[in-house]
């Protein structure tokens, strides 16, 4: 039997699965991973800095402007649709095998697809507030180009998203509950991640079950440790997935 063949028949058969997605579950709605041939990473254009450094907190703190331009340039695309991924997860939840999607993508297209039950350990971009006085902003209001850097309509404020930077920690809320859920997974699905970036990629080290599925395009760390790997586009794998799973 082959690889896929074998997932789909844990997932049959478990109604206690828990999905964990990194950028590659959303390169097919047209959002460049960053560590991929197109991704963000591999670009050499008009910035003079690093992405690393210029989505570090340090960055955002010497060069708020900056920071600003390359946040709403490269990390926003209000036009992006869920895809099959998005759409399979959220339809796995929907018919009750799927506890929970935790994710390392700020951009919003899990819920967009239908998910509830989403825990986003790196923030979302659609979040975002004054960081003197705590007031809440969408995004829109981040994106008005008379601002180069959001302030407050009432305190002054620079308005900052609700996204982890480098050097800032996750939310303990967050972490936890991920943590409670990966634990408790009976199977494990880790979609469209490097699982480079720390201590989002630790999360794994938690799971205690024999059924981890690996989905991605290329090789990750974790290849070694994972009871199944497939590699594919996410989207066509989930589809192919929701598809023999038949409902
Ligand atoms: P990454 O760029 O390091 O790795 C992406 C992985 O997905 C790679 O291994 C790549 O081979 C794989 N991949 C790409 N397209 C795929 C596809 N269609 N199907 C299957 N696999 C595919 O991303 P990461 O591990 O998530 O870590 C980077 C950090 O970047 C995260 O913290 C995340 O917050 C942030 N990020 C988020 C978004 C988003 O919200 N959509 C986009 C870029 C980066």
């Amino acid at each position: 039997m082959d690889n896929l063949q074998t997932a789909i028949n844990f997932i049959k058969n478990s109604s206690n699965i828990v999905a964990f997605t990194g950028a590659g579950a959303s390169t097919e709605s047209n959002i460049p991973d960053f560590r991929s041939a197109g991704g963000l990473y591999r670009e050499n254009e008009k910035y003079k800095y690093p992405p690393e450094y210029m989505l570090s907190h340090t960055f955002f703190m010497k060069h708020t402007e900056e920071f600003f331009d390359f946040y709403k340039n490269k990390m926003i695309y209000r036009d992006a649709r869920p895809n099959n991924c998005h759409i399979g997860l959220a339809r796995l939840e929907e018919i009750g095998k799927l506890k929970a999607v935790i994710t390392q993508n700020i951009d919003g297209l899990h819920q967009l697809a239908g998910s509830k039950n989403v825990l986003e350990l790196h923030g979302s971009v659609y979040r975002n507030y004054c960081m003197k006085c705590g007031a809440a902003f969408d995004l829109d209001y981040i994106m008005d180009e008379g601002k180069p850097v959001p302030k407050c309509n009432k305190c002054g404020g620079i308005v900052k998203p609700d996204v982890v930077l480098y050097e800032e920690a996750l939310d303990h809320d967050v972490l936890n509950k991920s943590i409670a859920f990966i634990k408790a997974a009976d199977v494990l699905i880790v979609i469209g991640t490097s699982l480079v970036v720390y201590p989002a990629a630790g999360l794994i080290n938690y799971y205690r079950g024999d059924k981890l599925i690996l989905i991605n395009k290329s090789p990750t760390p974790y290849d070694n440790v994972a009871r199944l790997v497939i590699k594919g586009n996410a989207g066509d794998v989930m589809k192919s997935i929701i598809n023999s799973i038949a409902v």
